[in-house]
């Protein structure tokens, strides 16, 4: 069962329980991608493989899902010409649907998404000049209302599967032209060559994207798996980070069963304002989530905790509360970067993002106090890029509304 079942948060929706295992396809075929190699031997025995072809079956086809990233069981060449045909019959390799591509003056890309019972999510592709990061979604919607997020104002669909968490990544490298061509062993201790992005290849994931993935757990964890998978996306769990609103009761798990990097939207540091703007104070104030970061394991100097923090005019950005913020940091003794993100405003949005003078005065505190506060850029701007942004923007806007501005964007970009 879902952990979400057993976390229901009062007076708002709960999230919609979804099949953890196989949806099934209108054709009677099973898609492959999500599953582990264990699942897709199962599948090839019930199918009338006798248990040995179909152990080593599962570990041919795994290896070409996940690692080479064939969508056609005619390109596993390793598999008896005979076998292909048998596959296909019996198992499709799919992807999320593109509802929409964009691509911003900046390089960063966007992806508008559909699930096979038509629900749309999105994806943001972020390069910069050493790295390349995957932004990620975990739910169609989100449950929690954080008051300055886009995506809290929209109703919760339902979790993302483990194959339409994972396919994200798997379309991404589709998209940018990534996956290996030959052999590509992950190395014991990656050097910064085997990593360098170049402004341009994915290289890190954050699940950043719409929903809570603490609320989706056992998806999110499942998923992150074939990505960190050896013979599977290979992505070192160094350079995974998980973005929780906080999710105190599943935190301590996230670090046991998953082991990548944490975020925490912290966003507030008295109870009146996280209460407002993170209603999940509520229920885990910010003491009780401190502690759990405080106890999170695999956190250390050199793993730090990344607290994120909003920056909202007049709401949690005087000097009082970026001195408040290195107390409590202190006071829990947390290996922390913190990281501020400009307000990215929203039709209709209750708040307006600090100045940037503010922005500064709050950074200096943090980072005079000697921990790290840069302010992230806004990035891909001109495609609503920030999360949570474009489904709303694609369900207004009509498409010639959208090629106008796109147009205008370009323009002005050149001049
Ligand atoms: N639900 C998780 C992960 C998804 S939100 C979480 O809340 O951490 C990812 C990040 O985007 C969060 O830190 C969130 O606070 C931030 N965010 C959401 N809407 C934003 C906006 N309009 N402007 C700036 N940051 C925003
Ligand atoms: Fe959900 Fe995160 Fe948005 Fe809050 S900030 S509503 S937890 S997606």
């Amino acid at each position: 069962m879902p952990d979400t079942d057993l976390m229901p948060i009062p007076g708002q929706i709960d999230p919609v329980p979804v099949a953890r295992d196989i949806t099934p396809r209108a054709d009677g075929r099973i898609d492959l991608i999500g599953l582990p190699r264990k699942r897709i031997a199962e599948l090839f025995a019930e199918a009338g493989l006798d248990a040995r072809q179909a152990k080593l079956r599962a570990k041919q086809v795994f290896h070409w899902l996940y690692h080479r990233g064939v969508t056609d069981f005619e390109a596993m060449t390793d598999i008896a010409k005979t076998m292909r045909p048998w596959l296909a019959e019996r198992f499709v390799i799919g992807r999320p649907d593109v509802v929409e591509a964009q691509h911003s003056t900046d390089g960063t890309r966007k992806w508008l998404l559909r699930t096979a019972d038509g629900h749309d999510f999105e994806m943001v592709f972020i390069p910069d000049a050493d790295r390349g990061t995957l932004c990620v979604s975990s739910q169609v919607g989100c449950t929690l209302n954080c008051r300055f997020c886009h995506t809290g104002t929209m109703r919760l669909v339902r979790n993302l599967t483990p194959g339409e968490i994972v396919g994200q990544v798997m379309l991404a490298r589709d998209a940018l032209g990534e996956w290996p061509k030959g052999r590509m062993d992950m190395p014991e201790e990656e050097t910064a060559a085997e990593y360098t992005a170049d402004g341009r290849l994915l290289t890190n994931i954050v699940m950043m994207g719409m929903g809570e993935p603490l609320y989706n757990f056992e998806n999110v964890r499942d998923a992150l798996q074939l990505v960190m998978d050896g013979d599977g996306l290979a992505l070192s769990k160094r350079r995974i980070t998980l973005s929780t609103s906080g999710v105190v009761p599943a935190m301590a798990k996230c670090g046991e069963e998953i082991g990548v990097n944490l975020a925490v939207s912290l966003h507030a540091v008295t109870k009146d304002i996280r209460d407002e703007i993170v209603p999940i104070n509520k229920k885990y104030g910010i003491e009780e989530l401190l502690q759990a970061c405080a106890d999170y394991p695999g956190a250390s100097n050199a793993r730090r905790i990344t607290f994120e923090y909003v920056m909202l005019k007049d709401k949690n950005d005087s000097d009082d509360d970026a001195r408040e913020l290195v107390r409590l940091l202190k006071a829990y003794k947390l290996p922390a970067k913190v990281n501020l993100i400009p307000f990215n405003p929203w039709p209709g949005a209750p708040y307006e993002c600090s100045t940037p003078e503010r922005i500064k005065a709050f950074s200096n505190i943090v980072f005079e106090a000697g921990i790290s506060a840069p302010v992230r850029t806004p990035r891909g701007r001109d495609i609503d890029a920030a999360c949570g942004q474009l489904r709303t923007a694609a369900e207004k806007k009509s498409r010639a509304q959208r090629d106008r501005e796109a147009a205008e964007a370009a323009a002005d970009a050149e001049a």
